[in-house]
């Protein structure tokens, strides 16, 4: 039987590449984002490739529509087999300008926001006695501090303990939890001038970097589809940095 894959944000950058992965791999993907041109376009891409994949808005802020996506695609196809939440904010915010509602708003997204997708997915999960779900932590949340991100760097260092403790409490009832600790990737979110590296960072970032070159969305994606995958089946609990050996090569 088809597999569902459901993964937040895969308009663009990172999640798009995994849909198409996923997608290319035989996946049902379920393909959510806030950016609606973008998602049809993803999908478009996976079944102009053969592929099978479907576009939900989705905000991962909303509890509502969360509940109401998960509710949707159960009723449609079952139990959802794989959770991507790999939705994400990186806003550049200096200390002395961080207020209560900057910092909520970026945890709300980055970490709450994984919580909210996954909730209403475990019950049909468990009731299947499998399932894996993947969440996107960052090089900024096992092992780097960021500046003027601290939120950021806090909320996916938090991604950690999410996928600590939900590894435990779902090993049981068959369910993975696991994480990827991308390093620097070429996506919209590193190459904002105003938030993060921007395209001139970028090129330094590939000359410093072990393997020499930043890395590509789909660099991340086939790890997403691994970590996905039965040959991942004693892998739980963990966040598996991918980075180029960015973190071993800065001393
Ligand atoms: P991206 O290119 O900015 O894509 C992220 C996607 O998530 C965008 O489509 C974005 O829409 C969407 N999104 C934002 N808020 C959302 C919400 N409330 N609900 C649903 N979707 C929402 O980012 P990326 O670089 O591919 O990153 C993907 C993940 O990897 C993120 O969690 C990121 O923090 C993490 N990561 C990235 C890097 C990197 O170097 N690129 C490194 C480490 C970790 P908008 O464009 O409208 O915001």
């Amino acid at each position: 039987m088809m597999k569902t894959a459901l993964i937040t944000g895969a308009g663009i950058g990172i999640g798009r590449a995994s849909a198409l992965a996923f997608g290319a791999a035989g996946y049902r993907v379920i393909v959510t984002d806030i950016l609606a041109e973008e998602g049809a376009s993803a999908v478009k891409e996976i079944t102009d490739a053969g592929g099978t994949a479907e576009f939900h808005h989705l905000d991962v802020t909303s509890t509502e529509n969360a509940n109401q996506i998960v509710a949707s695609i159960e009723k449609a196809y079952g139990a959802i087999d794989t959770i991507v939440c790999n939705a994400g904010i990186a806003h550049k915010v200096p200390l002395e300008e961080m207020t209560d509602e900057k910092w909520d708003f970026t945890f709300d997204v980055d970490l709450k926001g994984m919580f909210r997708v996954i909730r209403p997915a475990l019950a049909q999960m468990k009731n299947a006695g499998s399932g894996s779900i993947i969440c996107l932590s960052s090089c900024m949340g096992v092992m780097y501090g960021w500046d003027e991100h601290v939120h950021y760097s806090a909320a996916k260092a938090g991604v950690v303990g999410l996928v600590r403790g939900l590894a435990n409490e779902l090993a049981r009832d068959g369910i993975k939890v696991n994480g990827v600790a991308p390093g620097y990737i070429r996506t919209a979110q590193l190459l904002s001038e105003k938030h993060s590296l921007g395209e001139e960072g970028a090129q330094k970032a590939g000359a410093f970097i072990p393997m020499g070159r930043i890395g590509q969305p789909d660099d991340i994606a086939d790890v997403i589809l691994f970590l996905a995958s039965d040959k991942a089946r004693y892998l739980t609990g963990q966040v598996i940095s991918v980075d180029g050996g960015l973190g071993v090569g800065r001393y």
